[in-house]
């Protein structure tokens, strides 16, 4: 009689604390995907370390071996990676800071730019603007490949490991018909503004760095009149993509990569590191290919034939050697790994 009440007092305590660990872990999983701070344990214990370990493993944001996202691990990236920020402007984050509008405004020096939500506002009626991308979940692994525009992607034969991504991200110019065995032939994102748009194939996502009110205003002109040809370079009239294939980067993102990542160092963010942050807040395992220099030291494009053009380097407008020290930086941690020329 006393072992069998020992036996259920024994089942009961494990059920207990089975229930226990369950509670924590969705509370902290909560915590995690929706940015707010429903539960924060070190606020109720005093013992971090083990305890804190352990329940974090419980709450694995994703089913990869490492996620991005998981907080915690480096004090560096806790400082800078802020999940509360949405990398996608859409109809229910469709409002634009004033900090950031006045940021924003003066990149490309528009000299009549029209009232920011007044352009959002055309331009959702026009795109769909509902998809945020943004469903991580404890059982998905999304693995990400961002492709940088790099020469040292001649010769590295990458195109198969990079089409084995569920997402691989592209940017500007980036061809891949004639470079597959070493750029790969799969896009699922293609990252633009109206001077490097190009022709998309079917089922390629477009997203569109706005960088001035005048890109918003291009994109609903590109899908229906055609009427803008010009911003401070030609662009194209039309476009041929789907309108529910359009996502649109977010202003305020920009300006967090700027403020929270960059500190200031260039005039504004490259598309590279746009892109690589943006990878960051929406992948759970992120592989970077052609970034960088080539083994001898040149920075032109690997579809260029002279390497002496330095195409990225020469700009002007973005800080190369501190975008290169951020992603040295996440190496180092092991949050992305980055395929460099071979
Ligand atoms: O030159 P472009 O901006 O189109 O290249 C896209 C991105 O690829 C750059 O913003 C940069 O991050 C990366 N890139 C690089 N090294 C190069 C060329 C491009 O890291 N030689």
């Amino acid at each position: 009689m006393v072992a069998l009440k020992h036996r259920n007092l024994k089942l009961f305590t494990i059920a207990l604390a089975l229930f226990a660990i369950t509670i924590m872990s969705f509370l902290l999983n909560y915590t995690q995907n929706s940015g707010l701070v429903l539960w924060n344990p070190e606020k109720y214990f005093r013992f971090s370390g083990p305890f804190i370990r352990f329940i974090t493993s419980v709450r694995r944001p994703c089913s990869c071996e490492t996620c991005v996202s998981e907080t915690e691990i480096s004090q560096w990236f806790d400082e800078r990676f802020n999940y509360t920020f949405s990398p996608l402007l859409t109809k229910q984050n469709n409002v634009v800071s004033e900090n950031t509008y006045t940021w924003w405004m003066k990149l490309q020096g528009e000299k009549k730019p029209m009232d920011i939500n007044q352009a959002i506002e055309e331009m959702f009626k026009v795109i769909p603007g509902d998809n945020n991308l943004l469903n991580p979940n404890p059982y998905r692994c999304r693995t990400c490949a961002v492709v940088g525009n790099s020469g040292n992607l001649k010769g590295s034969d990458y195109g198969p490991d990079i089409d084995s991504h569920n997402f691989v991200l592209r940017m500007n110019h980036a061809p891949t018909a004639r470079f597959e065995k070493d750029v790969g032939n799969k896009t699922t994102h293609h990252f633009v503004y109206p001077e490097s748009m190009r022709d998309l194939r079917d089922n390629v996502s477009m997203v569109l760095i706005p960088f001035k009110t005048l890109d918003l205003q291009w994109i609903v002109s590109a899908l229906t009149t055609g009427t803008i040809n010009f911003t401070y370079a030609p662009v194209p009239r039309k476009i041929k993509v789907t309108k529910d294939q359009i996502l649109v980067y977010h202003p305020d993102f920009m300006k967090y990569i700027y403020d929270k990542w960059l500190f200031h160092h260039g005039r504004y963010p490259s598309t590279g590191i746009l892109s690589v942050i943006f990878a960051l807040h929406v992948c759970d395992q992120v592989d970077l290919y052609g970034f960088g220099a080539d083994s001898k030291g040149n920075w032109h494009h690997y579809w260029e034939n002279n390497p002496s053009a330095g195409a990225f380097r020469q700009t002007g407008v973005h800080d190369g050697d501190f975008e290169a020290e951020i992603i040295g930086n996440l190496t180092s941690i092991n949050k992305i790994k980055v395929y460099g020329g071979r």
